[in-house]
C-alpha cells in the first residue's frame, strides 16, 4: 500500500488520473479480493413513491479492503471491466444477492433485487444460462430479479444485445435501463427492447430543486424531461424509477410528475446485509 503521511492511505485512483502502477496494483489486489470474497453486496431500498412500500433493493458493490478500508465501486468497477474480472465478480455478486433475496422471500418478505450488469457481462454468450442457473440454485422466483443495464451500453452492438435481452427476458426476470436520459436512445429503438423499467438519472432529479447550480429555467426544463420520460414509459407499459432523491421536495415533485418508484439517500442509503435485513423487516412490502 502507498502511504502518504502518518497513517493516511492514498486512494488507488486520484479522480480520473490513473498511473500505470496503481492500475496494476489495483488489478492484483482485485484478483485477491475476489478469491477472499472481500467485495460484498450492499443494498439500497427502492420504494413505491405513492404507497411508500418497499419494492426492491438495488445491489451496490462494496470492497472492504483489509488495509485500505472501503473502496468505492467507481474506482474498482472500471478496472474490473478492463481486466475481465467483472465476469466472475458480477456472477459472485449476483449469486449472493439472489441467495439473500431468496432467504427474505422464505421468511415472508417478498422483496425484489436489482443488480447492475456491465457491458462485458451482456456481451458474454453464457450470461443467460448463468443467470438461469443462479435463479435455480437460489430458489428465487425469476420475477423478483431485475438486471440494470445503462442506456449507453444498450445503444452499442444493438443486434447482439437485443438477442441477449430477449433471452434474459424469456427467463421471466425484469430488465431496467439505468441512467436513462444521459444517452440518446430513440423511441423506435426502445419499443423493440424487452424492458420493464426506466431509471431516470440522478442528474435530472438533482436539477429539479437545485437552483444554486442551475437557473430555474433549467429546473422547468428538467420537469419537462421527466414528464416526457413518464409519458414514454406509459406508452410502452414500463415503470419509471427516479434515483438520487435527496429531499422530500424532490420526492413530492417526482410523485406529481408520475414517477412510479423512488430511490435516494432521503429514502434510504445503501447498507450492509445486517442493516438491510433490519430495514426490510421494519417496512411493509408489496
Ligand atoms: P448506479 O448504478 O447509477 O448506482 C447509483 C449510485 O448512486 C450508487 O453509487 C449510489 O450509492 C448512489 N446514490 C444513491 N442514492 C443517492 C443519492 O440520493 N445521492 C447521491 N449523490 N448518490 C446516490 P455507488 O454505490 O458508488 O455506485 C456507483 C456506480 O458503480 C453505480 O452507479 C454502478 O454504475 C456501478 N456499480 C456499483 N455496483 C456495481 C456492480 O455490482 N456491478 C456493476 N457492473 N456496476 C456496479
Ligand atoms: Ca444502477
Ligand atoms: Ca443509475
Ligand atoms: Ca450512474
Amino acid at each position: 500500500a502507498k502511504r502518504s503521511g502518518k497513517g493516511k492511505i492514498a486512494p488507488f485512483v486520484d479522480s480520473l488520473e490513473v498511473t500505470a502502477h496503481s492500475r496494476l496494483e489495483l488489478e492484483i489486489e482485485l484478483r485477491r479480493a475476489l478469491q477472499h470474497e472481500e467485495i460484498e453486496p450492499h443494498f439500497q431500498p427502492i420504494f413505491l413513491l405513492h404507497a411508500h412500500d418497499l419494492l426492491a433493493f438495488e445491489v451496490l458493490a462494496r470492497w472492504k479492503h483489509p488495509e485500505r478500508g472501503f473502496i468505492s465501486p467507481a474506482q474498482f468497477i472500471p478496472v474490473a471491466e478492463e481486466t475481465g474480472l467483472i465476469l466472475p465478480l458480477g456472477m459472485a455478486l449476483l449469486r449472493r444477492s439472489c441467495a439473500t433475496a431468496s432467504t427474505w422471500h422464505r421468511q415472508g418478505f417478498p422483496v425484489g433485487v436489482s443488480v447492475n450488469l456491465s457491458a462485458l457481462q451482456l456481451r458474454d454468450s453464457k450470461l443467460a444460462q448463468q443467470v438461469e442457473q443462479i435463479l435455480k440454485e437460489s430458489g428465487l422466483p425469476a420475477s423478483a430479479l431485475t438486471l440494470e443495464i445503462t442506456e449507453s451500453v444498450l445503444m452499442t452492438d444493438s443486434a447482439q444485445n437485443l438477442a441477449m435481452l430477449d433471452t434474459l427476458s424469456a427467463l421471466g426476470i425484469q430488465l431496467a435501463i439505468d441512467d436513462f436520459g444521459t444517452g440518446y436512445s430513440s423511441m423506435a429503438y426502445l419499443s423493440r427492447l424487452p424492458i420493464q423499467i426506466l431509471k431516470i438519472d440522478r442528474m435530472f432529479v438533482d436539477r429539479l430543486t437545485d437552483h444554486t447550480k442551475t437557473h430555474s429555467r433549467s429546473a422547468r426544463g428538467d420537469k419537462a424531461i421527466i414528464k416526457a420520460v413518464v409519458a414514454l414509459a406509459r406508452s410502452q407499459q414500463m415503470k419509471v424509477t427516479a434515483e438520487g432523491i435527496e429531499n422530500e421536495q424532490q420526492a413530492t415533485l417526482l410523485r406529481q410528475l408520475g414517477c412510479d418508484n423512488g430511490q435516494g439517500y432521503h429514502l434510504g442509503r445503501p447498507m450492509g446485509l445486517a442493516q438491510a435485513d433490519a430495514f426490510l423487516k421494519s417496512y411493509p412490502t408489496l
